[in-house]
């Protein structure tokens, strides 16, 4: 793992939050380009967002991006560039909650802080045969009490480090290699033959499915219209195809002129279909349907969406957008770009 190698705050903080949710095979390509671009804090707190998003694009929970910019400028004007090196200052930054100020705090600073991963839940849960809910908030109370008297203190860090490990390389979801762990002798789930028994979770909720219309609006030099999502708003200084979600009672075509209306002041008309995208999000399913569609009248304007501009097909990869959108951008690619003979 690249961020493992020449451990400094800074590194280790960028790791830990691409690694929020997101798996570390589908981390480290990001991790190394990200190091690339922004090698240094002062980098990465003077460059602008979109640039920041563009780097974080298809990795997903685009608010980690957002945070990590806002955080490195707030380290680069109050804290002279350097990452702050108490606990109770490194979870003041945005988008630090205990976990992460526990990881970046041990792993950089060594403060004995413990660290409440999914893999540490997973071992704590066998060992001490613990039968609550682990998505529970006292079950998080409960195990984190746990992880923070078993860890080593003086020696946060490899401590931190050796119980994720185990949980990632031995003390596997389905087949735990109880054979080769060296507490077996101490686990009460293993002893009692019910390892895989834990963590207890309760079932998930059902999440809600919905549907999207989009467009594809083109202009007569051949340009494709793309707005930017408002900052507040899910995905956040992403751009899109414009569109949003089916009302009750309407087509998806009629979602179209009327989403676009209210987004962008402007009367179109639908025509050829082009794709349909599904996508999961971690509380919702989504279909977008998408049109190729013609402007029938006024011009746009940014009314619910922060910004608009036109681009051509060969220039839409200059800012960045969610998954879903980037599948409509390789679909008009190999239209316009790539045709097939
Ligand atoms: Fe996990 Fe088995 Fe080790 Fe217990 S003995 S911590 S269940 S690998």
């Amino acid at each position: 793992m690249p961020w493992r190698s020449k451990r400094t705050p800074y590194r280790v903080w960028i790791s830990e939050l691409m690694l929020q949710q997101t798996r570390v095979d589908q981390v480290i390509p990001y991790f190394n380009r990200f190091m690339k671009r922004f090698p240094t804090m002062k980098s990465l707190a003077t460059a602008s967002q979109a640039d920041v998003l563009k780097m974080w694009e298809g990795l997903g929970y685009y608010s980690r991006a957002r945070n990590l910019h806002k955080a490195a400028q707030i380290i680069a004007t109050q804290y002279k560039g350097r990452f702050p090196n108490s606990a109770e200052e490194i979870i003041k930054l945005p988008g630090i909650g205990s976990y992460t100020a526990a990881a970046i705090g041990s792993l950089a600073f060594n403060l004995d802080l413990a660290v409440l991963d999914g893999n540490v839940i997973r071992v704590l849960s066998r060992l001490f045969a613990y039968t609550k809910d682990t998505r529970s908030a006292a079950a998080k109370n409960d195990l984190q009490q746990l992880a923070d008297a078993l860890l080593v203190k003086g020696d946060a860090g490899n401590s931190n480090e050796a119980m994720m490990e185990l949980g990632a390389t031995v003390c596997l979801p389905k087949n735990p290699k109880c054979g080769n762990c060296p507490l077996s002798g101490f686990c009460l789930g293993h002893q009692s033959g019910r390892a895989t028994d834990y963590p207890v979770k309760a079932p998930k909720k059902k999440v809600p499915h919905i549907i999207v219309g989009a467009a594809v609006i083109t202009n007569r030099k051949g340009e494709v219209l793309i707005a930017q999502r408002r900052e507040k708003d899910m995905l956040g200084g992403l751009w899109e195809f414009p569109g949003g979600k089916q009302e009750t009672g309407e087509t998806i075509q009629q979602c179209i002129v009327r989403e676009l209306k209210e987004e962008l002041g402007i009367k179109i008309e639908t025509g050829d279909f082009l794709m349909t995208v599904k996508h999961a999000y971690s509380h919702f399913t989504m279909e977008m349907h998408t049109y190729f569609a013609r402007i029938k009248s006024g011009r746009p304007r940014p009314l619910h969406c922060q910004d608009y501009q036109w681009l051509e097909v060969s220039a839409l990869r200059r800012v960045p957008y969610s998954k879903a959108d980037l599948y409509i951008i390789e679909e008009l690619e190999r239209k316009y770009l790539n045709p097939k003979p």
